[in-house]
């Protein structure tokens, strides 16, 4: 049996109906609790983590700070909970939230400009801070001991690192405050799959590794990228895999992303393998037309680099 469990006696026992919880999803929760210093619920993916964890912390007419040039996806949800009465202002995280907001929510590094946020100022502030620290992922950054109420994680990227999962996750602080959120979770049935929890598990036991050799030839890749002839700016937080840098125009952007051979062009990022998109074609306006974004994956730095050069021949 998957999702049930015979009652003992006739008493419920720890898990009856997956949806409530799962011992796969337990075991999962325990090591990404540990990872970030907290206590993590699961969920079905990043974006359904965000969801729950703002309809379960806010009301109708609450407002959520958004870091300005966080993940394009959330602040397409929050616009798309408005509708329910949940607003959201962006501002520079860089600096202190506005005041008179309800929860602020900060990204570390922001994808794909890669600031980072002031989390000494965020935490200052009355309402409670979430980090979407993805791309920092634990081994970069542990928001938990930085004053955060909750560090948010898309486990489809560097946790998953293999493209074969899609959950997300919240570690929270409190442990009543996870409590909550599991309750939530399971009412509104934004409840993870088993089997993918299972992966995700397998995937932790060479997060470090991966992460390490990801964030070592990034920087490496960044710096070769910031002497080259065809390329105007290059952005790189020194944690993490993710590089974003700028050629000419959305023309030339296309081009170099159209002729990588290594390096997949793929949105996503955390993954084994290198991946580069332009993210105009997802942002428009918000981004520079000639912003390519680039994973770096466990390839050998070097082929990297001659594989993204030869593609900027063509810049
Ligand atoms: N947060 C960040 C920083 C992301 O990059 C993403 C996805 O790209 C998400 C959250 C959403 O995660 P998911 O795609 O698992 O819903």
């Amino acid at each position: 049996m998957h999702v049930i469990w015979p009652y003992e006696d006739g008493e419920v026992g720890e898990y009856f109906y997956a949806r409530y919880g799962h011992p796969d999803v337990t075991a999962v929760e325990d090591a990404l609790g540990a990872l970030d210093g907290g206590s993590a619920v699961l969920f079905p993916s990043g974006t359904g983590a965000a969801t729950a964890l703002v309809l379960s912390r806010l009301a109708p007419g609450g407002t959520i700070a958004l870091a300005e040039g966080a993940y394009y996806g959330t602040s397409r949800l929050f616009e798309t909970l408005e509708r329910w009465g949940v607003h959201y202002v962006e501002y520079d995280q860089t600096g202190a939230p506005p005041d008179g907001v309800q929860l602020v929510w900060t990204e570390a590094p922001a994808n794909p400009m890669l600031t980072m946020p002031d989390l000494d100022a965020a935490s200052a502030h009355p309402a409670p801070l979430v980090v979407d620290s993805t791309v920092a992922t634990p081994i970069g950054l542990r928001p938990l001991e930085h004053g955060a109420d909750f560090a948010l994680h898309s486990a489809t990227k560097a946790l998953g690192g293999h493209d074969d999962v899609l959950l997300g996750v919240v570690v929270c602080r409190d442990r009543a405050a996870a409590d909550d959120l599991r309750r939530f979770r399971g009412l509104t049935g934004i409840s993870p799959a088993a089997e993918q929890a299972r992966l995700l598990l397998r995937s932790l036991a060479t997060l470090e590794m991966r992460v390490g050799r990801q964030a070592a030839t990034a920087a490496r890749i960044a710096e070769r990228l910031a002497s080259h002839p065809k390329v105007a700016t290059v952005r790189y937080p020194g944690l993490g895999c993710l590089v974003s840098f700028d050629v000419a125009d959305g023309e030339a952007a296309r081009r170099v992303e159209t002729s990588t051979r290594l390096v997949t062009n793929a949105t996503s990022l955390g993954s084994a393998g290198s991946l580069i998109e332009s993210r105009h074609r997802w942002e428009g306006d918000r981004c520079p037309p000639g912003l390519l974004r680039l994973s770096v994956g466990l390839e050998d730095a070097e082929a990297i680099w001659a594989d993204l050069a030869q593609a900027l021949d063509n810049a």
